[in-house]
């Protein structure tokens, strides 16, 4: 069951920037879903329709699959099950203390103080902050304030998380720490829709990618049947996994005789190369 969808939706920048052109895009309950796309390519602009903070100029957005209305009392029942992770955690963070901030959401939904106060504690603890409560979030490292976003977020409880370039900017050490969080939150249900241009990180966890040029969904499918869309990769000015890429050249330039599908992760690379090796 799609648990977001969008039918034909097109988006246009009041200064005339068409940014999105007829996007159909669709999240299966319970999965990862990533769009990569290089920079401007609209795939923030895409992710604000996913929560109503964005209204389509045509087509429309189903949300567990209700049509988003845009009046208040609709916004605020999508809000609740939609929760976004902007890129910059500046745009989100702006409480003076990590405490309020994340206890911002659950309080605007009119939760008892009791409730309010376990769901914070609980949110802090899965990104590992607990003991920074008092700490203004400007003071915080790159990593630290993404991972107290992401627990604003949490503690609303949202049925799908959608978050913008999770991983930019961190170092690998934080990249790895907020991809694993996302794995584990995934595995007890939630739906993940990632935007990422990082292509080495989307064939470990994704279950479908979207890719996005120019406003426009030019390819869909599993991890391994869109990188094996090379021409369509590059075109949309991305690039192949490191791994797959190795492979492409060991295959083209050395003729050593690997079949397609290049592997795309280091755990497929090793076992296609153990085997290749395992007679000479
Ligand atoms: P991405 O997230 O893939 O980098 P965006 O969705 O931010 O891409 O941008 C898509 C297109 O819309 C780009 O051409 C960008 O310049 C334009 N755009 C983004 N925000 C605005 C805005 N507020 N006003 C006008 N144009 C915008």
């Amino acid at each position: 069951m799609n648990i977001i969808e969008t039918n034909n939706i097109t988006y246009r920048y009041p200064d005339g920037t068409e940014a999105l052109k007829t996007v159909n895009f669709e999240a299966e309950e319970g999965k990862i879903v990533a769009l990569l796309g290089p920079n401007g390519a609209g795939k923030s602009t895409l992710f604000l329709h996913f929560n109503g903070i964005l209204r389509p100029y045509s087509g429309n957005v189903l949300v567990d699959r209700e049509e988003i209305k845009y009046n208040k009392k609709d916004l605020m029942r999508v809000r609740q099950k939609v929760g976004i992770v902007f890129q910059n955690p500046d745009d989100q963070l702006f409480a003076p203390t990590v405490l309020e901030d994340v206890a911002f959401g659950p309080m605007n939904l009119g939760l008892s103080k009791e409730e309010v106060e376990m769901r914070v504690k609980e949110a802090l603890e899965r990104v590992g902050m607990e003991g920074f409560e008092k700490k203004p979030p400007h003071h915080l490292s790159g990593g630290q304030k993404k991972r107290v976003a992401i627990a604003g977020i949490l503690a609303m409880k949202p049925k799908i998380m959608v978050l913008d370039e999770p991983t930019s900017g961190l170092d690998p050490k934080g990249a790895s720490q907020i991809l694993k969080l996302l794995y584990n939150l995934n595995k007890e249900g939630m739906t993940i829709i990632i935007s990422t241009h990082d292509v080495d990180l989307v064939p470990l966890y994704a279950y479908k990618v979207y890719i996005i040029s120019e406003g426009e969904i030019i390819k869909e499918g599993n991890p391994q049947e869109v990188f094996e869309d090379v021409k369509t990769i590059r075109d949309a000015n991305l690039r192949l996994p490191r791994i797959a890429h190795l492979m492409e050249i060991l295959q083209k330039e050395d003729e050593l005789p690997f079949d397609r599908p290049y592997p795309l992760t280091i755990g497929e690379a090793r076992r296609k190369l153990k085997d290749h090796f395992k007679d000479v």
